[in-house]
């Protein structure tokens, strides 16, 4: 065994061998090898590293030139846009945040149509299968009515009048809406004189439209050359929900008095005050009924579920983070009213929760 002393000495040499200080290294016995932790981690890698570091600051550099690129294009197309915000009063820092915010958050507000549309063409959110199904239309029917004799004149006043809400537990409502000449006319039945008669007397009609909150469902694809493609199926129970709904109307047509109803359904052109019960109890068809439809909704529903949703409660897309919708398609099922009033309610608190993420 060597003596201390004599392990310090033999340091001491060592250590004035390299230039460090030997009183010091005998005085203590150590003998302490200093070297920095970079040299030591990185030993003989360190030129491929520093490479490859110089390879991602280029990246780094060739991506923040394409996205500064994209947004002067951006902002280039959008300068009308830009414009306008200007003018009204926004100040530079807030159009600023507004790109960046744009930048951060995606909001689709395509409709109901036109969001799973977008979605289905660039493959995006849809894991769950439920893009661009559970389509309702809340399918309408056209009933008016001829009061012969009598100027309703339903061009006047409010063009939407009265809501009846009483069958709302068998899913259908009633609202009176006057519709302008060129988009009621192709309702009246006939043909020829019979039809260029009751044009003529179109100032004596009256109008209910008959609406449903539908089960039935449809669907939105996106066919192989990219085009829009729809599908609708009305169920039996839908259509005779409405044949029902057509019945009601044409009983308080003829309470306030008309003479004839066209009630849209299959050979019926016409029916006369008591005939009601023709439209309920004859064997028609989901086909026979003539139906328009002004809400469409629920393509990309919301849920909390995202194995049956594509949005969350928040509106954000359940598998693309940062993506969100706010229009109608949002809406899981048929509402059972017009539909502006809500969509633009979950359009304003999906936006409200937007802003509290960017703030
Ligand atoms: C004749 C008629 C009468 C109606 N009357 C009433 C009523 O009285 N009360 C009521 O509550 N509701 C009514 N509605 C329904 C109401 O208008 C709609 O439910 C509502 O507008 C839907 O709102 P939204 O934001 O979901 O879609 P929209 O208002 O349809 O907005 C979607 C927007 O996205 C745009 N868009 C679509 N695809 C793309 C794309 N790929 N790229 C860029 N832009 C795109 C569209 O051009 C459109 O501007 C009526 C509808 C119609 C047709």
């Amino acid at each position: 065994m060597l003596e201390a002393a004599e392990l310090g000495a033999r340091a001491g040499e060592r250590a004035r061998a390299r230039g460090e200080q030997p009183e010091l290294v005998a005085l203590t016995g150590y003998d302490v090898d200093v070297e920095p932790l970079f040299q030591w981690v990185t030993a003989d890698a360190a030129p491929a590293l520093r490479a490859a570091f110089a390879g991602v600051l280029l990246l780094l550099v060739i991506a923040c030139a394409n996205v500064a690129l994209l947004l002067l294009m951006r902002g280039t197309a959008r300068g009308r846009d830009l414009a306008i915000r200007a003018a009204l009063g926004g100040g530079r820092s807030r159009v600023a945040l507004q790109q960046v915010s744009e930048g951060v958050l995606l909001a689709l507000a395509g409709g109901a149509l036109g969001t799973p549309e977008l979605l289905l063409s660039q493959g995006l959110a849809n894991g769950s299968g439920h893009v661009g199904r559970h389509l309702h239309v809340q399918p309408a029917c056209w009933v008016g009515a001829r009061f012969d004799g009598r100027q309703v004149r339903g061009w006047d006043g409010v063009m939407q009048s009265w809501r009846v809400d009483e069958w709302l537990n068998r899913r259908v409502f009633l609202e009176a809406t006057f519709t302008p000449l060129a988009f009621g006319a192709p309702w009246l039945p006939g043909a020829g004189a019979a039809l260029k008669e009751r044009i003529e007397r179109y100032g004596e009609l009256g109008i209910v439209g008959v609406h449903l909150a539908d089960t039935s469902e449809g669907r939105v694809r996106v066919g192989r050359r990219g085009e829009l493609r729809l599908s609708y199926r009305l169920t039996r129970d839908d259509a005779r929900r409405l044949r029902f709904g057509i019945a009601r109307a044409a009983e308080i047509h003829f309470a306030a008095g008309a003479t004839e109803v066209y009630p849209q359904v299959g050979g019926l052109r016409s029916i006369g005050p008591g005939e009601e019960a023709k439209v309920e109890e004859g064997l028609f068809s989901p086909s026979a009924l003539r139906l328009e439809a002004f809400h469409p909704m629920g393509t990309a529903r919301m849920g909390p579920d995202p194995r049956t949703s594509v949005v969350g409660t928040s509106g954000e897309s359940h598998e693309v983070s940062c993506l969100y919708v706010a229009d109608a398609s949002v809406l899981p099922s048929a509402l059972g009213a017009n539909p502006m009033l809500t969509i633009m309610a979950c359009a304003r608190r999906i936006a409200r929760g937007m802003a509290e993420r960017l703030t």
